[in-house]
């Protein structure tokens, strides 16, 4: 049977890995792959995470299974991070652990299609290249428009308006919550009012990807315009990802909540939910949300995660102004916001970059601003000189 499949196209970041460690050339910049780097280059394991993982080794006295809710107690202690401290529809929130954002994100849109096989998602491109295949994968039609101009780094706020306006009741609309992947764009707090005031006029479903929370402008402030939504909307999910602001990646710790209009329907959610994450894995990954539990039980380490939460949003915002102060035409990579910037550019340039300079970003001209030093934006620079994109 197996002859009857076609072949798919390798994942080409995990391609760009490889050239770069290849790459012998000593003043060789990674702006690849989408993880946080320190002033070392290196994805240390967090100080909290250690602490916890060594409290864990200590105390944790069985590994026997949870179900597919996962550790409701991790769900619960994310909420004041997420929500806010008693939120007005918290009565109305319901959370299951899954397998990183991604589990959350496909968890959801299963959910979607299990109670309204009729909706369509709508997503605003460029966006996170998994985002349609797993709404897709989920049987959900996905309806595209054009969210961000790349040639001048702007977003197009009137295709946003217009999909959200020609959109069908129930429809549900795909939001970055902070730090949107791959442009470091997001909406200014008056947009997502427009945005909101659309959402309840017409009755749409926000569904709010929140994988970066404080690592744009701090934990408070990035939760913002997902607290607003949730207090005018009737219905939503949120696929939240620890896998970023926890450094846990291949972990895998993240969460699916969903927003119902009354009890009866959060009651009938979290079924759903459950039963679905039985089918798809069953129970999810426990290390990573006990670390996280952990941290978050404890005064200290809880202290710890933040400061260093801090340091790591600090850097990446210092890189993004180096960028800035090395060629004004740069600016607005201090105004953006998250691990990544979008250059225009093609991919005969990406590809040039990374030959003729050692400068490795995605073919997309997707950048992680994580990946270089400050002392590293002038030769970032020249390069997108010499290869014309300045
Ligand atoms: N959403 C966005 C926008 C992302 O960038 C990512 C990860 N790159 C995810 C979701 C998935 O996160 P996780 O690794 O926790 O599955």
């Amino acid at each position: 049977m197996f002859n009857e499949l076609n072949n798919r196209p390798a994942d080409s970041l995990l391609a760009l890995i490889k050239a770069f460690q290849a790459d012998e050339r000593s003043g060789k910049i990674d702006l690849g792959v989408g993880v946080y780097r320190d002033a070392m280059g290196r994805t240390p394991v967090m100080r909290a995470v250690k602490a916890a993982e060594l409290f864990l080794l200590e105390n944790q006295d069985s590994k026997k299974y949870l179900g597919p809710e996962g550790d409701l107690e991790f769900v619960r202690l994310l909420e004041p991070i997420i929500f806010g401290a008693s939120p007005a529809f918290g009565h109305r929130l319901v959370g299951i652990q899954t397998p990183g954002g991604s589990g959350a994100l496909r968890l959801g849109a299963e959910l979607i299609q299990t109670a309204n096989p009729a909706a369509t998602v709508l997503l605003g491109t460029p966006s996170w290249p998994n985002h349609a295949p797993i709404f897709g994968s989920a049987r959900l039609p996905v309806k595209e428009y054009a969210f961000v101009d790349l040639a001048s780094q702007q977003v197009k706020f009137e295709s946003v308006i217009a999909a959200l306006s020609s959109a069908r009741e129930g429809d549900v609309v795909l939001l970055h919550g902070c730090c949107h992947n791959p442009t470091g764009i997001d909406f200014t707090m008056g947009q997502w009012r427009e945005i909101t005031d659309l959402l309840v006029a017409h009755r749409l479903v926000p569904f709010i990807d929140l994988a970066y929370q404080g690592l744009g402008d701090g934990l408070e402030q990035d939760a913002a315009p997902t607290r607003m939504i949730l207090e005018a909307v009737d219905e939503a999910l949120i696929a939240y990802s620890c896998d970023k602001n926890f450094g846990l990646y291949r972990e895998r710790v993240g969460a699916l909540y969903v927003v119902a209009r009354n009890g009866d329907d959060l009651r009938k959610a979290e079924s759903n939910m459950a039963a679905l994450a039985r089918v798809n894995w069953s129970m999810p990954p426990d290390h990573g949300a006990a670390i996280v539990r952990t941290i978050l039980e404890s005064d200290e380490m809880s202290a710890m995660w933040r400061a260093e939460l801090e340091e790591m949003c600090q850097r990446v915002n210092g890189n993004r102004a180096a960028l800035a102060a090395a060629a004004p035409e740069l600016a607005f990579i201090s105004r953006q916001r998250g691990l990544f910037s979008n250059l225009s550019m093609s991919r005969e340039t990406a590809v040039a970059l990374r030959a003729s300079h050692g400068i490795y970003m995605a073919d997309s001209g997707r950048m992680n601003l994580a990946g270089m030093q400050p002392t590293d934006a002038d030769a970032i620079v020249a390069a997108l000189r010499a290869e014309g994109c300045l």
